[in-house]
């Protein structure tokens, strides 16, 4: 094997698990393994080295963007640097891994999104039932743990959306059976030591160096702390990364937090599209007005996980009400922040020595706006703003260091000198001033020699290479003074040196190296004295994410007249003139029909929602939910009035998701839903079910949802909306006092039907899933022939009554059906009508027939 090839499997083996980019002159090189992954994943060429080793390669100019690529297909990447020049005498050039980075480690602006959290989690054993768990934004320093019932596992990590998971090797297939598809593509299986209790729990109490973690929250022998203690050991070693700016661990406090699950995040599209898994069209894009990214990444977290205590929720709503009520007020707050920078992350890369000359200038900036943003916050009414008031820290020393010390717009990288101030240090100012001297001498040297001489085109130039030169043309060689020393000809002229000029020569250059060697030195102080206040800024940080979010909040609810919710303790909610938080964006203005929800004593808990597909059904039990969310996050809602009485949690089954692809039938998913729903509501809870029972037959169907309207109805009594197309369940308003009946109004006109999208009381008396199959295109043979088969089915006969189909001729125009298979398909004829729904064994009065 080659040199080359051993130091590249010395870098693979001491990287188990990731790629490595091996450098190699203008490409980073990938071989072997790699080479195939990463020709697949990144669309580059395989070739081969030596005629047998795949090979691919990317240059390295383009590095970061692959880099971006392999993150987000979940790979872990070791970059392999050339550590010196090539030197031809040199067999082998010293190489070595000087930077790693993985999913969920990163901190570089270009490969992360401002707009989201970034968490790396891991996941511990812990007592029966349990799992110990914690996260770490390393781009932001954000450290949590909890300890998670193992079935809300998969609920916690795609809260987090965990971009990477550690946990025991011994413990792999325990971790992915419960965290199912929601484990993040990057996983690493880490040695089973690095989760020993002892050894992880010693690795967290040194790094905080603190004799026990009571102090923050915990109770010392919480599993959650082991995975922590593994987070800690896994980027001290793996990553040598500096944690500096991890500060503290803190409780999760799930039961703080409106508990929402997995399938109710993804199906009410708080932060992502059901359809296409995008931003736009979610909850949070139609939210988000944040002027920086540290409030949008607060409003992301907010978003997926809303307050239950009503005295934080109220705190907030003061705060927007105050904001939003003095438009200038929020108006010179929002400016001022957009002037901001991203603290967070700046300081981050401050503490972590990554920080170039413009993070410095960065945060100076940030610093400077700061006066403004408290003097703003200064006698406000609500106790928050008085709060972050209270908490936001100007830093003077550091601003006034950085003023100081760092130009506005200095360059990228602080070798390049430009960097420091005029005024900062007299050392670097005399440097400097010697370069800029020995700069004039010339000037004036070539101005005298030129008179002395008589040669007017008698030039003093500079070079790399020949350093300074006296250079004289060919024309005018015969007046050369002799003293004149020859050193270079070119075709047109000669160049000379004095050794006056040699002198000074000397005098700059040296100058001008000593300058750039200290200004780097100066920037290094100064990042690291900058550094040893990251509490100070990342506190500041917190403070302008929440002002913002707030502000944010405020703008939104002024731009959309959105009312305030009033919160009360009773289960009740009564909404009027409710809208759909992203139809009522996203429709032209005035075209979104608004609606009531009323639950209250008076009002029922239960609304049985009927109407044809294409209504409004779905959207209306979306939009109260989502009211009823964004109520607990703090914010302003879209409606004339909102009365919301404190939920715990807020349920969704909503139609087929995608979980086909997630190896479940449809119907198997409905029923895990619906059973996640039965066994975990309380009278707190706001239930939203959209349509039950669909993936079976009617009877099925129908009997399941008449029994869970009841149990949910008379047991766990919590207000619920059911949008269903068993229009026989309407008949349960006789025996269900609590239960309502509403549908969606639809006008017929003649042959059409238009839809009002209007919610009101009683029940819908069709389903008019012929004319919406009309709207979508279905041929006009088989709407006729619906027709017939539908009016047969609603005089009460059964399908041997349905008139013969009329023979048409075949569709010429189409394409060539597949010859018929073997054993034909078994086709279910449609079930007769039901007239009589099932008994429900636990009621004492039997339902009416229809
Ligand atoms: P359903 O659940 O009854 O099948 P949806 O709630 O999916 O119907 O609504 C179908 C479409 O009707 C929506 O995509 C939307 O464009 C429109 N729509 C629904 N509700 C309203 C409303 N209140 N105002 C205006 N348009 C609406």
């Amino acid at each position: 094997m080659s040199r080359m090839m051993q130091q590249y499997h010395d870098a693979k083996n001491q990287h188990p698990g990731m790629i490595v980019l091996f450098r190699n002159g203008d490409f980073y090189e990938l071989f072997e393994d790699d080479a195939e992954l990463g020709s697949r994943v990144l669309g580059i060429t395989l070739t081969k080295r030596d005629g047998s080793i795949p090979m691919a390669g990317v240059p390295v100019h383009k590095l970061e963007h692959y880099l971006g690529l392999l993150l987000r297909a979940g790979h872990r990447v070791a970059v392999c640097e050339q550590m010196e020049d090539p030197d031809p005498k040199k067999k082998i050039i010293h190489r070595e891994v000087n930077r790693i980075v993985t999913p969920g480690t990163v901190t570089d602006d270009g490969l992360l999104d401002p707009r989201a959290p970034n968490h790396l989690v891991a996941v511990a054993p812990g007592k029966p039932g349990f799992f110990g768990l914690a996260w770490v934004d390393l781009s932001t320093g954000h450290f949590a743990a909890t300890d998670v019932p193992a079935p809300r596992l998969q609920d916690e990590l795609s809260r987090l959306s965990a971009v990477e998971c550690l946990y025991a090797e011994g413990l792999t297939n325990a971790v992915s059976q419960a965290a199912g598809t929601y484990l993040p593509k990057s996983r690493v299986a880490r040695p089973d030591w690095t989760f020993d209790p002892a050894t992880a729990l010693a690795a967290l109490k040194t790094h905080f160096a603190v004799g026990t973690l009571t102090g923050f929250g915990f109770d010392d022998a919480q599993s959650c702390l082991v995975a922590a203690g593994a987070v800690v050991i896994y980027l001290q070693e793996t990553l040598k990364a500096s944690l500096q700016h991890i500060r503290r661990l803190r409780p999760h406090r799930p039961d703080a937090l409106l508990t929402l699950d997995e399938v109710t995040r993804r199906s009410l599209e708080l932060t992502r599209t059901l359809r296409d898994n995008q931003r736009d069209g979610s909850l949070l894009s139609v939210l988000d007005r944040t002027v920086t990214p540290m409030g949008a990444r607060l409003l992301h977290d907010s978003v997926l996980a809303p307050l239950t205590d009503a005295t934080a929720i109220s705190a907030r709503l003061d705060a927007v009400e105050e904001l939003l009520k003095d438009h200038a007020l929020r108006q010179s707050v929002r400016d001022q922040l957009d002037a901001c920078s991203d603290m967070q992350r700046l300081t981050t890369r401050v503490s972590t020595a990554k920080a170039g000359p413009r993070d410095l200038a960065a945060i100076a900036r940030t610093l400077r706006h700061l006066p403004a943003v408290k003097a703003k916050l200064t006698g406000r009414r609500s106790k928050l703003l008085q709060d972050l008031e209270k908490r936001l820290e100007l830093c003077p020393d550091i601003r006034e260091l950085l003023d100081k010390a760092i130009e506005d717009d200095p360059p990228h990288i602080a070798k390049e000198g430009g960097v420091i101030r005029p005024g900062f240090s007299a050392e670097l100012d005399e440097l400097r001033a010697l370069t800029t001297d020995g700069k004039n001498w010339i000037a004036r040297y070539q101005a005298q020699e030129i008179t002395r001489t008589g040669i007017g085109s008698l030039k003093v130039g500079y070079n790399e290479i020949d350093g300074y030169y006296l250079e004289i043309t060919n024309a005018n060689e015969t007046k050369t003074p002799p003293e004149y020393k020859h050193q270079k000809t070119l075709k047109n002229a000669k160049r000379y040196y004095t050794p006056a000029l040699r002198e000074y020569e000397e005098k700059v250059v040296t100058a001008q190296d000593k300058s750039r060697a200290l200004e780097l030195q100066l920037f290094v102080t100064l990042r690291d004295q900058v550094a040893v206040q990251t509490p100070r800024l990342l506190n500041t940080a917190e403070v302008l994410a929440a002002l913002d979010m707030l502000a944010a909040l405020a703008e939104l609810a002024a731009a959309r007249n959105y009312v305030r919710p009033a919160f009360v303790e009773e289960p009740v909610l009564d909404i009027r003139d409710g809208r759909h938080p992203v139809l009522d964006q996203i429709l032209p203005p005035g075209t979104f029909v608004p609606n009531d929800v009323a639950f209250g004593p008076d009002d029922g808990m239960f609304w049985l929602v009927t109407g044809p597909n294409m209504a409004g059904k779905s959207t209306f039990l979306r939009q109260a939910a989502l009211i009823t969310l964004m109520a607990h996050v703090g914010s302003f809602v879209p409606a004339k009035s909102a009365k919301v009485g404190l939920t715990d949690r807020i349920f969704t089954r909503v139609g087929a998701s995608d979980e086909l692809s997630r190896g479940q039938s449809t119907f198997m998913v409905e029923m895990t839903e619906a059973a996640n729903i039965l066994n975990n509501a309380t009278a707190r809870s706001l239930v939203i079910l959209d349509e039950i029972g669909r993936g079976t037959s009617t009877y099925d169907g129908v009997s399941l949802a008449w029994a869970m309207t009841e149990y949910l109805h008379d047991t766990l009594a919590c207000r619920t909306l059911f949008a269903t197309h068993y229009h026989e369940l309407a008949q349960l308003a006789a025996s269900l006092p609590r239960l309502r009946n509403y549908n969606v109004l639809v006008r017929e006109l003649a042959d059409e039907i238009v839809f009002l999208h209007k919610i009101a009381p009683g029940n819908a008396e069709r389903s008019y899933g012929i004319h919406v199959a009309r709207l979508a295109g279905v041929p006009g043979s088989v709407l006729a022939r619906a027709t017939a088969v539908l009016g047969t089915l609603e005089k009460g006969h059964d399908l041997s009554n349905v008139p013969a189909a009329p023979v048409a001729a075949p569709d010429v125009t189409r394409p060539i059906p597949l010859p018929t298979p073997a054993t034909p398909p078994r086709i279910e004829p449609p079930k007769p009508k039901i007239v009589q729904p099932p008994e429900a064994p636990r009621r004492k009065s039997k339902p009416q027939a229809a």
